[in-house]
């Protein structure tokens, strides 16, 4: 048995912890980082990362399948195109190893010790580590719990088998002919449009009224047209039950109660994620729990004194920037600096097609706090660059406070919108007004200039419509 002391231990690599640890070693500070798989987490080798591959790749070969058809607007035409799905399986692979070999390198410039094996708490200041050499066990002034989140299980339908959850859905060799997704949510909702490109026949079941419930109607609208255009079937207000006797339909209980049963090759269950906070010694320290999630503060400190957890472990929303802030802040506030989390919003965007982008309140939100709003949108069918993308579908909406013109928040739906998130971010993050937006000159021709218009249109003087 080995032991080591540091000042600062963070349990998990995923983007929460390994950006704490980076910038804990920027600030001279002694950092172990434990990983029990590979260093990037779920975000960087079975998520964020891996899954926006899939979704371009298909991307392509949906324009190459669009030009062979004779549909192609821009008079492109090809012969019969293919796609190798273990080679494009291989080519996000590389992508992901590059990033995590990246990150590797990041934590190791920083002068991080990274420990590999799975971490669990003795008590309050000490871990041990089950590594290839035996057991490690560290003290740590410090620690964070960075250990993320699983993938949620529905008891009538466990992984395995033909029911696969995100991670063996990205590492598929083959495609399924039939795919049935149950869950029409972020994952659901990529993942499904990405195997429908590819060539799936797809169905989604949704168990509440509409898909991507968590948006707005307005902005989920031009999704579900593409999906139909895609030709796949989506089912809302519809329980899965279980799979069939033979394992080759999902049987459910449709919006009007009666027992259908969909043929699939691959059920793909994407309900949800849950808090990883199994086995790694949660009972020993006892910290207080917010439903299934850590209860943290406003600095990421758990109830017991010298423990800080970030990352998707505490809670919604499950995002990688929010855990990668969350772990820059703590790691200062080890450092001694002074720092609460203070920001004023988490942009969200979902990578369907079209993509959707939210930051800050919606208008139902704001008026549901009692704010009385000015709020506009501008379509992307006035928007010249989006003319030039085939990409009219959509629009840019601000709201912003009828009083002080304060933009609480800006959303929209759009192709290629998800790039226009650093600049709804920022507008946020400064407390921008209307007449900020309005009088900055937006490069033309760029889709951006739609949240120019949609500023202006919502101070009553559009210029382009
Ligand atoms: P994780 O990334 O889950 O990392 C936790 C790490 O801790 C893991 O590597 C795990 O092995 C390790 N670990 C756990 N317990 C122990 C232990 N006891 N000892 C040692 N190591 C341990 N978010 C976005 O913002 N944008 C996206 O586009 C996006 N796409 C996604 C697509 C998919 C398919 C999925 C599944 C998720 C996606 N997410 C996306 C969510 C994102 O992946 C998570 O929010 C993010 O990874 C959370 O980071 P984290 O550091 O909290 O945890
Ligand atoms: P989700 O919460 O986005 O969607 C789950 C969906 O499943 C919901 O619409 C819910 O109503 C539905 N559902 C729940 N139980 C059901 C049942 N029994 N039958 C049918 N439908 C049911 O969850 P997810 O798609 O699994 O993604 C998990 C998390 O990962 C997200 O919340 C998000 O935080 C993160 N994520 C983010 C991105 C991104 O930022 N682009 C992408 C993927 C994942």
């Amino acid at each position: 048995m080995k032991e080591i002391s540091c000042k600062l231990l963070v349990m998990g690599a995923g983007p929460g912890g390994y950006v704490c640890a980076i910038r804990a070693g920027q600030l001279g500070i002694d950092t172990v980082i434990v990983e029990a798989v590979k260093a990037g987490g779920t975000c960087l080798n079975v998520g964020c990362i891996p899954s926006k591959a899939m979704i371009h790749a298909a991307d392509e070969y949906s324009k190459a399948t669009e030009m062979a058809s004779g549909r192609s607007p821009f008079g492109i035409t090809v012969s019969t195109p293919a796609i190798d799905l273990a080679k494009t399986v291989a080519w996000k692979d590389r992508i992901v190893g590059r990033l995590n070999a990246g990150v590797t390198g990041l934590l190791k410039k920083a002068g991080v010790k990274a420990v590999v094996g799975w971490a669990r708490f003795r008590d309050g200041k000490t871990v041990e580590v089950d590594t290839e050499t035996g057991l490690q066990v560290i003290r740590a002034e410090t620690i964070v719990i960075a250990t993320g989140s699983a993938p949620v299980e529905l008891p009538f339908l466990p992984f395995g088998g033909p029911v696969i959850s995100s991670t063996e859905a990205l590492a598929l060799k083959q495609l399924p002919p039939e795919l049935v997704v149950v869950g029409g949510g972020y994952i659901g909702l990529e993942l499904g449009t990405a195997f429908a490109k590819l060539g799936s026949k797809v169905a989604v079941v949704e168990a509440l009224s509409r898909i991507l419930p968590q948006y707005d109607a307005e902005l989920t609208r031009p999704v579900a047209k593409r999906l139909d255009a895609l030709g796949v079937k989506v089912l809302t207000g519809a329980k899965a039950r279980g799979l069939s006797g033979k394992g080759d339909a999902l049987l459910l209980e449709a919006a009007d109660g009666t027992e259908q049963k969909i043929a699939a090759d691959k059920v793909l269950v994407t309900v949800g994620r849950k808090p990883q906070v199994e086995s790694w010694g949660l009972e020993e320290i006892d910290l207080d729990r917010d439903g299934p999630f850590i209860r943290i503060d406003d600095q990421c400190r758990t109830s017991m004194r010298g423990i800080y957890a970030i990352g998707d472990v505490t809670g919604e929303p499950m995002l990688a920037h929010r855990a990668m802030a969350q772990g820059e802040m703590v790691a200062e506030i080890v450092a001694g600096h002074k720092r609460a989390w203070d920001k004023r919003s988490i942009p969200a965007v979902c990578f369907t097609d079209p993509e959707i982008v939210t930051v800050g309140l919606s208008p139902d939100e704001a008026k549901a706090a009692g704010i009385e709003i000015k709020s506009a949108q501008f379509p992307f069918s006035a928007n010249g660059r989006a003319m030039t993308l085939s990409g009219e579908d959509g629009f840019v909406r601000v709201v912003a406070r009828a009083d002080n013109h304060l933009v609480l928040g800006i959303q929209a739906v759009g192709t290629g919108a998800s790039e226009l998130s650093a600049a709804f971010s920022l507008a946020i993050e400064m407390g921008a007004q209307l007449e900020d937006i309005a009088g900055t000159i937006h490069a033309h021709p760029t889709q951006g200039e739609a949240f120019l218009e949609a500023a202006l249109r919502t101070l009553g003087h559009a210029l382009h419509i």
